[in-house]
């Protein structure tokens, strides 16, 4: 919120009073899917600040509790920095999502394994905000145009904050819904212990295979998109 005139609604949703109308929508996306989530739970001073997280989601998988922070448009370096302290002092990943309550990309279903990975030789240029550049020569096409949904941080600072094709996505084996990149349904933690050829013998080949189209992701987008609220007080 750059402008200090204005600020969003506090919307009410199962008894939680939340911040703004599309943390609430994001709420009935989870509980569509059946995800567990906590809303504000706990708050932490983070290198000094205090931060509130939005969520805490908790499926019933090994993979474990991830916090998700929403976010209206593309974050910040400040808030970015925030999401990173949060998952390295707890020791939970953290996804900082900026997607729209819609799914990030057209069905993908028709992509075999060679348009799907790519040339081996990279040298795409991504940029942060946009993902890959329309003026690389040697781009992924499908990728090309797609714009980056959040921001993963992991408990210890293995990789480079980069934005990312983190979209939420549902294994079409068994139903379990996570937020995984591109959308791919594999690895599924329902399924951790088999092999992958026992994997691609029951359920077909793995790679690609896109779960972020499924007819109950999109069902979960359209309510969270249509769901109505009670108006809630003004955060006065
Ligand atoms: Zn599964």
């Amino acid at each position: 919120m750059t402008a200090k005139n204005i600020q969003p609604i506090e919307t009410r949703y199962k008894g939680y009073r939340f911040r703004s109308r599309l943390e609430a929508r994001w709420a009935v996306f989870m509980d569509h899917l059946g995800l567990a989530w906590d809303y504000e739970s706990q708050g932490y001073l983070v290198d000094g600040k205090p931060y509130l997280p939005d969520f805490l989601v908790r499926p019933d998988d090994k993979e474990g509790a991830f916090w998700l922070e929403i976010k209206g448009s593309f974050p910040t370096e400040e808030e970015r920095l925030k999401v990173r302290g949060l998952a390295e002092g707890t020791g939970i990943r953290a996804f900082l999502y900026s997607g729209k309550l819609e799914s990030p990309a057209p069905d993908l279903s028709h992509l075999d394994m060679t348009r799907y990975v790519g040339p081996h030789e990279r040298d795409y240029a991504w940029t942060d905000d946009h993902g890959w550049d329309k003026s690389a020569d040697r781009s992924v096409d499908w990728e090309v145009g797609l714009t980056p949904t959040a921001f993963l941080f992991g408990p210890r600072r293995a990789r480079d904050d980069k934005s990312d094709f983190l979209w939420w996505a549902e294994c079409t084996a068994c139903g379990y819904v996570k937020i995984s990149r591109a959308g791919q349904r594999a690895w599924c933690p329902k399924f951790d212990d088999l092999s992958l050829e026992e994997l691609e013998r029951r359920f077909g080949p793995l790679y690609p295979c896109f779960g972020h189209r499924t007819p109950r992701i999109l069902a979960a987008y359209e309510a969270a998109r249509s769901a109505r609220f009670e108006h809630g007080e003004s955060g006065a």
